[in-house]
């Protein structure tokens, strides 16, 4: 019996044990012994604290290497390791602790007097800190651990690694509970699927406290034997320069169209790197084709969610068919249903996106009503997300459900009008919302955030005129500077439709 997702790493281990698993731009290096060693130590410090099997540890921290043993050492100990969003205010991280009832709250040495309150109101036995240089009082309690006293705890394939809420797009986040196998089966795909061996580099500037960075990224990289360069966040100018040295690199579409401004990034500036991995919003086709004209390489899009790790990606050889977002991963089932009635919808047929495979989470956090909403009888996992898949069996996803706007009975798919309008020169981007309409039900509405030479209202209306169908076109074109954007870079249509709500009366 063992540790099942510790074993995975355990056993992916590089010949080499001093090889570098973790790099900072500063030149701190963290070799693959060190990994054993502190994740080691955490694990019986937090097992000194009382932490038991099942226990949830909860961090809300700066992006270190000290994270990434933090969570390790949670796993070896049994415990339920729950990344928190570092942006979340004081009384929303009351609201998740209270949710959560961890028995270890780690939290940036620089906020512990603000959050002390919270934490103490919630039942946190113990506040630990740990800063953006991986100091702090946990780092410490692991200083003064026994690494070599301890065991990694038994857990098997079902047991919960991580409790992860979803970003908190739609509305209120949701605690997804993740298994050992479903994030052991996950690196154990993306290794194969997308050829991570030991000699990657990995150009690491996502955050930890998401799917993303902790989890698609380190992972993938950890069960490879690979190193990754771990920058405190986005940083183009710094990406450039270490590209030479990287091959690899996973990133939002904002890390493409920043790079994109950079003069810089050119053919020789990616010669040494092998691939370019998007995801967790849509990358725009137009983004795709300018990054393989300016750097000769096709980004490849993949597909995940929170409650799903990641369950499609475009093909490592074979085409990279921008717009779209793969085939599904082996292993991992996809289907398109009839939203309504469940029944799966024949081929480039629009309708709800379903996942089921060892990738699909055990459930929303204390939340079994949601939970059985969610999934279907035969398992598959109602992902929220709508799409389709063509012929090939590439998968497209037109948006979120939610999104979806009804007009006088007719459906429309906000990204058909999105993709019309960012094709106009002087349209940098745009979103098209749905907002309470008198004659309508919703009335379609673009917002948009336009560069100079920028087209109108009356423009943009008159170019969509005759490529869409009326019931299509917005009724108002409204302009903006920016798209709000949540940390992971997702534009966040409810709070463009709260900014609007009365714009209809
Ligand atoms: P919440 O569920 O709390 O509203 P969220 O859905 O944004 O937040 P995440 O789990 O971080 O939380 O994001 C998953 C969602 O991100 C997917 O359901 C999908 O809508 C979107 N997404 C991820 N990758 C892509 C992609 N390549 N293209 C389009 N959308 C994507
Ligand atoms: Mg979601």
């Amino acid at each position: 019996m063992t540790n099942h997702l510790f074993a995975l790493v355990r056993e992916s281990l590089p010949a080499d044990s001093a090889k570098t698993f973790i790099e900072t731009p500063d030149g701190r290096t963290y070799s693959y012994a060190d990994l054993l060693a502190r994740s080691g130590a955490y694990a019986a410090a937090l097992q000194e604290l009382g932490v038991r099997p099942g226990d949830r540890v909860a961090a809300q921290v700066e992006k270190s290497p000290e994270v990434v043993f933090l969570y390790l050492g949670a796993v070896r100990a049994g415990a339920v390791f729950l990344p928190l969003n570092t942006a979340y205010t004081a009384a929303e991280i009351g609201y998740f602790l209270r949710d959560a009832e961890p028995a270890v709250f780690v939290c940036d040495t620089g906020r512990r007097d603000a959050l002390a309150d919270v934490a103490a109101r919630a039942g946190v036995a113990h506040m630990l800190t740990l800063d953006g240089a991986g100091q702090g009082s946990a780092a410490e309690a692991a200083d003064r651990a026994d690494p070599n006293a301890f065991a990694d705890v038994v857990r098997v394939a079902d047991d919960l690694a991580a409790i992860l809420y979803t970003s908190g797009t739609t509305g209120r986040s949701k605690g997804a509970m993740l298994s050992h196998e479903n994030l052991a089966s996950n690196a154990r795909t993306l290794r194969e699927f997308w050829r991570f061996t030991s000699d990657d580099v990995l150009i690491h500037a996502l955050p930890v406290f998401h799917t993303h960075g902790l989890f698609v990224a380190t992972n993938t990289v950890l069960v490879s034997g690979g190193t990754m360069l771990f920058l405190p966040r986005l940083d183009p100018k710094l990406i450039l320069r270490l590209m030479p040295r990287a091959t690899s690199m996973m990133g939002v579409p904002t890390f493409y169209t920043r790079l994109l401004k950079e003069p810089g990034l050119d053919r020789e500036a990616t010669g040494h790197m092998r691939l370019f991995v998007s995801g967790s919003a849509p990358l725009l086709a137009e983004t795709h084709r300018e990054w393989q004209a300016r750097t000769g390489h096709a980004i490849l899009e993949r597909y995940g969610m929170t409650e799903t790790n990641m369950s499609t990606s475009n093909p490592y050889e074979g085409a990279r068919v921008a717009g779209t977002v793969g085939l599904p991963l082996p292993g991992v089932r996809i289907r398109v249903v009839d939203p309504e009635t469940g029944k799966v919808l024949p081929a480039d047929t629009v309708g709800m996106i379903e996942v089921k495979g060892p990738n699909v989470f055990q459930g929303y956090w204390r939340m079994p009503e949601k939970t059985a909403a969610e999934f279907r009888a035969d398992g598959f996992f109602i992902t929220g997300d709508l799409g389709k898949i063509d012929a090939d069996g590439y998968v497209h996803i037109v948006g979120r459900g939610k999104d979806l706007i009804i007009t006088g009975g007719f459906n429309v798919y906000p990204k058909e009008v999105e993709t019309e309008i960012d094709a106009m020169p002087g349209v940098v981007e745009s979103a098209v919302i749905g907002l309470n309409h008198p004659d309508f039900g919703e009335g379609v509405t673009a917002v948009v955030v336009a560069s100079e030479n920028a087209p109108d209202e009356a423009a943009i209306l008159a170019h969509l005129e005759g490529r869409l169908a009326k019931f299509k076109c917005p009724k108002r074109v409204l302009f903006a500077d920016e798209l709000p954007r949540n940390t992971m870079g997702k534009v966040q249509k409810n709070l463009l439709r709260e900014a609007h709500a009365g714009l209809y009366g």
